[in-house]
């Protein structure tokens, strides 16, 4: 992590250091005193409940070496070594951005509608088979996040992978900028953010941002089945005029495309689904046949992404292979459980957008070697106007020959069962408002060998469901 004097931190961000403490060394900044370190460098944020400046006394009590301080809170405090600044984010974010122009470290960045975090562990994978690699601690993706993620960087380290989260326009493009990226990846656009953004359009313009602070020469990955990230590339490119077309990418913009289609770059020639993981063939014959311990085949198109910057830096496809094989997730999210009973369960109640609400479903869909199969679907929120339409695709999608049972759980679940209802048995599909009601009458329900899906959005509080059955 950085580790400076506060004098060369103030020409960092274009201040001075008030007083007589140009000498003191910070090691590491922080923005939150209950996980401060000693040494640290303590930036006050504002929020919009909290300021930080409040805090500043007990990040001293707790170690911190120096704090920013913003200007407009007055004349810093006397006894405690300082860097007065116009605004403490700004200065956060500045700060990040010269650090990491003080090194060498190439920066991979990571945006998406959904898999940016599985992206993220999987490209710090694959690098990790031949680097040293540091990444995004969890979901640290924003313009808090990311400057966070830099400056915990080692002085030496020759790779960062950054998560880049979003959930408007300019915010990528402030983000990239920041990271000024050697390389990036657009994962996929799917319809988290509808309600910010309006339109799948307006999302994939958002996500092109991303180009905005690629390095001259840097190389964009992107995923090819999905037409409105080629679109909004072009769009870029022609000055913010809208185009249809899906060709005539910036001829200056290197890239890769990836995805299961067959005109991709990187597409995947054969997938075997494992109840561990994938087991794939790729496009390339230098390749063997790869394994990522991960389920669902929209993570066999993540990982293309991945291979696309090993190649890119110069990783064997030995080397590939391994780190795919022993990837290390920042948190399984979709993890499959057993409970006492032996029933299986698959938990994906971390979040939910309708993409990934697919993708699990389809996963689930493909598993053999079970009973019967169970889908717990929660309300997904966040998706605007046409959020009653999504939940009905969802429903639409779902077929008896298929799975078996679909119980939903809140008031837009219950539109998924609405459409369900029309091709199931009417005892197989349950709509409830009681989630406590809906656990114990799927634990009744569910025999040990049978296979049961667990997803919804955050607020839906689906791991409860999980427990239930986890005890039964
Ligand atoms: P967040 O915006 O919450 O940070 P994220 O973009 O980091 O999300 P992940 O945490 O990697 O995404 O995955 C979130 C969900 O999206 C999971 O449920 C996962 O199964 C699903 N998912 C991952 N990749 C894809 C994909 N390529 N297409 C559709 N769904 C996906
Ligand atoms: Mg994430």
């Amino acid at each position: 992590m950085i580790q400076r004097t506060l004098a060369h931190i103030a020409a960092m961000i274009h201040s001075e250091v008030s007083g007589t403490a140009q000498e003191v060394r910070i090691t590491g900044v922080s923005t939150d005193t209950r996980s401060i370190q000693a040494g640290s460098l303590f930036v006050p944020l504002i929020g919009e409940r909290f300021d930080a400046h409040d805090y500043v006394g007990e990040a001293m009590q707790k170690g911190a070496a120096a704090v920013l301080w913003q200007a407009d809170h007055g004349a810093g405090p006397a006894d405690i070594p300082h860097i007065v600044v116009t605004d403490t984010l700004l200065a956060l974010q500045q700060l990040a951005k010269a650090y990491k122009n003080e090194l060498a470290v190439k920066v991979i960045g990571i945006t998406g509608s959904n898999g940016k975090t599985t992206t993220k562990d999987l490209v710090a994978a694959v690098l990790g088979s031949t680097y040293a690699v540091h990444k995004t601690k969890g979901n640290l993706n924003n313009h808090i996040g990311l400057p966070l993620t830099l400056l915990a960087l080692e002085e030496t380290t020759p790779f960062a992978v950054v998560e880049m989260g979003m959930s408007g326009r300019g915010e990528i493009a402030l983000l990239s900028q920041l990271a000024e990226p050697d390389a990036a990846i657009i994962t996929m656009i799917g319809e988290s953010h509808m309600l910010q953004l309006g339109s799948r359009e307006e999302i994939a313009r958002a996500k092109a941002e991303i180009v905005a602070g690629l390095k001259p020469g840097g190389l964009l990955v992107y995923n090819g089945d999905e037409p409105l990230i080629a679109m909004a590339l072009t769009e870029r490119s022609a000055g913010g005029t809208t185009v249809t077309a899906t060709d005539g990418l910036p001829a200056n913009l290197e890239h890769v495309r990836f995805g299961r289609a067959a005109d991709n770059d990187r597409f995947p020639t054969g997938i075997r689904m494992d109840a561990d993981g994938a087991y794939f063939t790729i496009n390339s014959p230098e390749y063997p046949e790869l394994f990522v311990p991960l389920l669902g085949e929209h993570n066999v198109v993540n990982t293309l992404a991945a291979i696309a910057i090993g190649e890119r830096f110069g990783v064997s496809p030995a080397n590939v292979s391994a780190g795919l094989s022993s990837l290390q997730m920042t948190s399984m999210r979709i993890e499959k459980l057993t409970a006492a009973s032996g029933l299986t369960v698959l938990n994906d109640a971390y979040n939910a957008s309708p993409a990934s609400m697919r993708a699990a479903i389809t996963l689930t869909e493909q598993l053999s070697g079970f009973g019967r199969k169970f889908l717990v679907l929660g309300d997904m929120l966040e998706l605007g106007e046409h959020e009653e339409q999504f939940h009905r695709g969802i429903g639409a999608m779902l077929s008896p020959e298929r799975v078996d049972y679909v119980f939903t759980f809140g008031r837009l679940g219950r539109f998924i069962a609405e459409e369900a209802q029309k091709a199931f048995p009417a005892a197989h599909v349950r709509a409830y408002d009681d989630k406590a009601q809906l656990a114990e009458e799927l634990a009744a329900a569910a025999a040990p060998e049978d296979l049961v899906l667990v997803k919804g959005s955050r607020g839906m509080r689906l791991e409860q469901v999980v427990q239930t059955l986890l005890e039964k």
